[in-house]
């Protein structure tokens, strides 16, 4: 494990001056605080100490129930994590042997890459566009590389915004099938589409393959964080029976449990204020990003390339061949705007030129003073 030089350059970015598009952290103006105030209310009202006590390793429940019925699955296929990043980890932690190959998006998600590291993986990275990955690319690396997991991030990735087409999924579940491949789909964001059509869930292809719950090679992993609150801390993931009983393993070692009362008070809010809260993060996304969006059209130099998101809380941005990101980082502080820079989210290296933005914590002023900002910064470093 080894800190990154890049966190200690973005504890500058907390300061109040500082726009901030580096973060990416959800809206806490939009926090439903009231509902989670009532529930937690209601909760102690109605179980009482039991809220308070130890519970099962496999979750609440009533909280399995509704996440299973709402991907027609059994309950017992479900497993409540503290945090979809724990799930990362102990997956991690019950697949990967040292040396085993792992394919990842180039680029991926840098906190699943900080979560299998310990474990020894071997990485290759799988080459990505506008689509998601290259499917044709994939097959390249099968054919002569026995990988053991593929993690990829197919709705609005973290860190590009980019989804990963129908099309793609299908052959994306039926390539790995074929060659054995065991595949973690992280889907945080999935809820979060604020415009264009869903696809299928490689999860939900992946029963269609397979044709029985217990026998899926994807292992599907997603949260309230992003929906709903991301403090409570509670997530999932929906597998085949012999995956789950080895996480719940694995998960008597790491935590016991995920708390109790943050799993009751999720389910009190799950008919009602679930579905709201959805509708009001997505329109709120939707507009921010449509606001950067339009600034960075009439702010960046020609030359400059950027995703189109059409859900989730990231854009990425291409600099011209040449430009360093990390190094421009330090002259876009000193004009007070800040961002990602895109090379470590390549566990190989690479991507020196990219960054990637968030908009989903940012006012349409801060948006538009930022992006201006950015815009001179890289015309100054491109003279
Ligand atoms: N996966 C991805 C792709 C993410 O972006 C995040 C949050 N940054 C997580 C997992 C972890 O989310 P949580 O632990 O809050 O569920």
């Amino acid at each position: 494990m080894s800190a990154s030089a890049i966190r200690e350059i973005l504890k500058i970015t907390q300061q109040p001056d500082i726009i901030s598009f580096a973060g990416g952290l959800p809206a806490p103006e939009l926090f439903p605080v009231e509902d989670v105030r009532r529930a937690t209310d209601n909760v102690l009202t109605k179980y009482g100490p039991a809220a308070l006590q130890y519970s099962t390793t496999e979750g609440h429940p009533p909280l399995r129930q509704w996440i299973g019925s709402r991907a027609g699955i059994p309950a017992a296929n479900v497993q409540i994590v503290t945090g979809s990043q724990q799930a990362l980890d102990l997956l991690g932690k019950i697949l990967i042997s040292e040396g085993d190959t792992v394919l990842v998006e180039a680029p991926t998600y840098l906190g699943a890459l900080q979560s299998f590291q310990p474990y020894g993986p071997n990485y290759v990275q799988m080459p990505t566009d506008d689509g998601g990955i290259d499917l044709d690319a994939l097959e390249k690396i099968l054919k002569t590389t026995p990988a053991k997991l593929l993690y990829a991030v197919p709705n609005f990735q973290n860190p590009t915004g980019r989804t990963l087409n129908a099309e793609r999924r299908r052959r994306l579940v039926e390539l790995t099938g074929q060659y054995g491949v065991l595949v973690i789909e992280d889907d945080p964001y999935g809820q979060l589409r604020f415009t264009g059509e869903a696809a299928p869930s490689l999860y939900e292809l992946g029963l269609e393959y397979a044709g029985d719950v217990d026998s899926s090679h994807i292992i599907y992993c997603s949260s309230f964080s992003k929906t709903l609150v991301p403090g409570l801390r509670d997530a999932w993931v929906q597998a085949a029976a012999p995956i789950i009983s080895k996480l719940v393993q694995a998960k008597q070692g790491a935590d016991l449990h995920t708390p109790t009362l943050n799993q009751m008070i999720v389910t009190e809010l799950l008919d009602d204020v679930l579905p709201r809260q959805i509708e009001t993060v997505k329109k709120a996304y939707g507009e921010r990003a449509g606001i950067m969006l339009g600034h960075i059209k009439q702010q960046f130099p020609g030359g400059v390339e950027y995703t189109t998101p059409e859900g989730g809380m990231f854009l990425w941005v291409t600099l011209p061949q040449g430009l360093d990101s990390t190094q421009m980082l330090v002259r876009a502080l000193t004009r007070n705007v800040a961002y990602v820079p895109g090379s470590p989210f390549f566990a190989l290296g690479g991507g020196e030129n990219t960054l990637r933005l968030s908009y989903s914590s940012a006012t349409p002023e801060q948006i538009e003073t930022g992006i201006k900002a950015l815009g001179e910064t890289i015309r100054e470093a491109m003279d």
